[in-house]
């Protein structure tokens, strides 16, 4: 077996105890599980019939290019349906653009501790990956600069960031845009993005008309509470997306997912409470 090199030595990721071993483990009848920041409310209703509507539609391949869900969260942010990226939750947008910017030779510029899949990915792709340490939690800025290089393809910044949450606000991710050259992508990771109630947190989806080197990711994982149905999102400049397209698998998410998704957007109820 001649496994490749970057993949010797590189660890699975390790998923959290499941609630039932949880349980088990602890003669607990139940319990809330926080490890993986799911919603311990659950999923809205309007999703879980939106899936009893796609039973009888299993036989047939999902649209592959997502439009209803397409259209809904195209409306929902004021993009382009053209500027969006649906994958298999954002952990695989971010496999889909290290797929189709990094490779050997080149280098990804990322915090110290954050999420573990923008490495992971990177390795993969045999890029250097550059890991600049947080200072008291927080992504130190002027420190992931320096380290960008004409070799440097993606900056990741996860915003607020998982494991420490805190976050970059406006006018430092401004002054920070403002200075990265523009050969480098900056991916901001917006996963928790509907929690953050800080009125300096940088609404981001504007900032794309002015910095077309900007990927914002989101998911229905977190507090939408459909993170078994694996949707999460990118959304970029038109030619952007039009670029990493063909990294993307033609049905990587599927017709129920969709639906699911389509559905909880609209379900602005379940969303607040
Ligand atoms: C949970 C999480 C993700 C992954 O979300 P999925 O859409 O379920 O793949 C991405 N980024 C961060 C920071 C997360 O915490």
């Amino acid at each position: 077996m001649q496994v490749k090199e970057q993949l010797r030595g590189l660890p699975p990721y390790q998923p959290g105890k499941s609630i039932e071993e949880v349980k088990r483990e602890y003669g607990l009848s139940d319990i809330i599980k926080l490890a993986s920041n799911e919603n311990p409310y659950g999923s809205s209703p309007a999703a879980k019939a939106a899936i009893a509507a796609e039973l009888d539609r299993l036989a047939v391949y999902p649209d592959g290019y997502a439009r209803t869900l397409r259209e809904k969260v195209a409306t929902h942010l004021g993009v382009k349906e053209t500027q969006l990226l649906f994958g298999n939750g954002s952990d695989e947008v971010v496999q889909i653009f290290c797929r189709a910017f990094l490779e050997p030779g080149t280098n990804t510029v990322m915090a110290a501790p954050t999420f573990p899949q923008y490495r992971h990915n990177a390795v993969i792709e045999r890029a250097e990956v550059r890991e600049v340490p947080l200072v008291d939690g927080r992504h130190d800025l002027e420190a992931m600069l320096s380290a960008i290089d004409e070799r440097t393809r993606l900056v990741w910044i996860c915003n607020p960031n998982n494991p420490t949450g805190t976050y970059v606000n406006e006018t430092e991710l401004r002054a920070f845009l403002d200075r990265v050259p523009p050969h480098v992508l900056v991916v901001l990771d917006e996963a928790y993005y509907e929690y953050v109630t800080a009125p300096d947190y940088p609404q981001t989806v504007p900032l794309l008309n002015e910095y077309s080197q900007l990927v914002v990711m989101r998911t229905f994982s977190k507090a939408y509470g459909l993170a078994a149905l694996r949707i999460g999102y990118g959304i970029a400049s038109e030619a952007l997306i039009r670029a990493v397209e063909p990294a993307r698998e033609p049905f990587n998410t599927s017709t129920v997912s969709q639906a699911a998704a389509a559905a909880a957007i609209d379900d602005e109820t379940f969303l607040r409470a």
